[in-house]
């Protein structure tokens, strides 16, 4: 199994819960970045957990600095070879209340898009409260390989993802969110992956999450499709190695 999304920087016992995620049948981590101060611990990491760990660099959706967006497109372009795609990025409405910001979040956004689409590279995307604004934006600026993140729209939304060829990857929450559930009805196992979002986003409200709950989520979705179980996680393995386009 591989883990696109996970959040390793945000965790204390990283050793630890990397070990019990590589023992159990996850291949491979992908963790994003949040921040500008996170890019060289993730990036140590990739290198002590070489071909098991890789790193897409992003910032929080209400950081709205343009300086910032510009220093981790400079390191993308070098595209050093733990790096394997961007995000997370995205938009937050329910964090951003202002009109202002909100439209200065959505430019930001689309900034990332277009540096998406320059670099060929896949974007992981965080939005909340914000589905519609950023289909639209994916859709407008035709970007190509979008991963909606832990996807909280509305099953037209998802509809309208799907015929676009966009990706979805399906956090631990699903055990308990009757929207994912819907979701993952929805949308074929071909446009499907498997994430943690470790540390959120855990198997129960509150919960912490760790890399081994992709196993988790797995199995939920061969539940919800009655598609076997192996099947399920040799299709969204390949979904993610190609995706990513990983070296394993
Ligand atoms: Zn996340």
């Amino acid at each position: 199994m591989i883990d696109v999304h996970a959040h390793l920087t945000r965790i204390s016992n990283i050793d630890s819960i990397i070990d019990e995620a590589l023992s159990n049948d996850v291949k491979v981590i992908i963790t994003s970045t949040l921040s500008i101060n996170e890019i060289d611990r993730a990036l140590s990491l990739a290198r002590k957990f070489n071909g098991k760990i890789y790193v897409t660099l992003g910032l929080e959706p209400t950081n709205l600095n343009l300086k910032d967006i510009e220093y981790i497109f400079q390191i993308l372009k070098v595209r050093p070879r733990e790096v394997v795609g961007i995000g997370e990025v995205g938009i937050d409405y329910v964090k951003l209340r202002d009109p202002i910001l909100r439209e200065l979040a959505k430019t930001l956004f689309t900034k990332w898009l277009s540096i998406s689409k320059i670099l060929n590279m896949p974007i992981i995307i965080h939005s909340r409260g914000a589905a519609s604004s950023v289909v639209k934006l994916l859709i407008e600026n035709q970007v190509k390989n979008a991963i909606l993140h832990a996807f909280s729209g509305s099953l037209e939304l998802v509809k309208r993802c799907v015929v676009e060829g966009y990706y979805f990857s399906i956090p631990p929450s699903i055990n308990y969110s009757k929207q994912k559930q819907e979701l993952v009805r929805e949308v074929p196992l071909e446009q499907l992956l498997l994430e943690s979002d470790t540390p959120e986003l855990g198997p129960r409200p509150g919960a912490e999450s760790r890399p081994v709950h992709v196993k988790l989520v797995a199995e939920i979705i061969s539940k919800l499709k009655s598609v076997a179980l192996n099947k399920v996680i040799e299709v969204t393995t390949e979904n993610a190695i190609k995706l990513f386009n990983l070296n394993v």
